[in-house]
């Protein structure tokens, strides 16, 4: 049973996700590479502490939510990174969303250290993650699987085990693949309402009464009309997924035409200075 914990990256995700853990009494170590990230967190009872290497030292499983492979490769293999901090059977739990192929070095890595390890990327965004109803998507060590399950139910609503490391990657890219084709399709298909005059609000509201009716498309949607594009989900976190999907596909031989396009349309949304707000920020390019 563990009894100490470490968190690392306190983004939009994980600051919100290592507050439910402390919410719910669970003792904390909190790293982040910007340090004053870290400062609302002390307030729940967090411990601060100095690298990645300590986090890992100090816990029984470290949980990682930060934003891409490089990122992830870093705060593993780095000179003061998880690895030379996690020994003696401890875990550590990487749900920041990478590739197959990240994950399994990562996971190669710790378990060269003496350590053991789950990836477990998550699906849902910023109000789940501050609501505690994230669904985890689990992949690696099983025992270390069912040693975080407290921790997974105080940071979301449901998880699950899907065997061997690099299922957990490459689910959740499937599960964003699919996010990134509507979340582009609707920006297209208001784009083109609009400029074949017709209203947004009632486009939105046939949408709702129908097969398409979906928290996504009103959450979006919504937004769209706002031209609110404060970040849930950073836009270049979702060309980051959709360019990691494409990638897949090429490695198994999938054909993906739609996702490709997509991906060339969230690009353009990034080149185009939208990459820190929200993936809804993709319709600024699609007019
Ligand atoms: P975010 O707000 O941009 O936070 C990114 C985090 O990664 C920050 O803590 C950042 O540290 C850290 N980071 C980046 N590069 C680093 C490096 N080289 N070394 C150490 N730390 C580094 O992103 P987020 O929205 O929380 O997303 C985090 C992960 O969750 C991403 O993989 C994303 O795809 C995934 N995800 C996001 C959502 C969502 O809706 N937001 C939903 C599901 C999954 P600094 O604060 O110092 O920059």
């Amino acid at each position: 049973m563990a009894e100490s914990y470490g968190f690392i990256g306190l983004g939009i995700m994980g600051s919100r996700m290592a507050a439910n853990l402390l919410r719910k009494n669970f003792k904390v170590k909190i790293w982040n590479r910007d340090g004053a990230k870290c400062e609302p967190l002390l307030t729940l009872g967090a411990q601060k502490v100095g690298s990645p290497r300590e986090v890992a030292a100090g816990s029984d499983i470290t949980f990682a939510m930060v934003s891409d492979p490089a990122a992830a490769r870093e705060v593993c293999f780095g000179a003061e990174g998880v690895a030379g901090g996690i020994g003696e059977g401890r875990g550590y739990v990487d749900m920041s969303t990478v590739d197959d192929e990240t994950s399994r070095a990562i996971a190669e890595e710790i378990v060269r250290c003496g350590g053991r390890f789950l990836e477990a990327p998550v699906s849902g965004t910023k109000k789940p993650a501050e609501d505690g109803t994230l669904v985890i998507l689990a992949a690696g060590d099983q025992e270390l699987y069912r040693e975080s399950i407290a921790a997974f139910e105080a940071m979301g609503k449901k998880h699950l085990f899907l065997g061997e490391v690099g299922n957990g990657a490459r689910m959740k890219l499937v599960v964003n693949l699919i996010l990134g084709d509507v979340m582009a399709a609707l920006s297209e298909g208001m784009a083109l309402g609009k400029k074949a005059g017709l209203s947004g609000e009632q486009l939105l509201e046939i949408l709702e009464a129908g097969a398409l009716s979906s928290p996504m498309i009103r959450g979006k949607g919504a937004l769209l009309l706002k031209e609110d594009y404060t970040p849930s989900f950073p836009l270049k976190h979702l060309q980051k997924d959709l360019r990691l999907a494409v990638a897949l596909g090429d490695r198994v031989g999938q054909p993906l035409h739609c996702t490709a396009s997509a991906n060339e349309v969230f690009k353009r949304a990034v080149a185009a200075g939208h990459g820190d707000e929200d993936i809804a920020a993709v319709h600024q390019v699609s007019s």
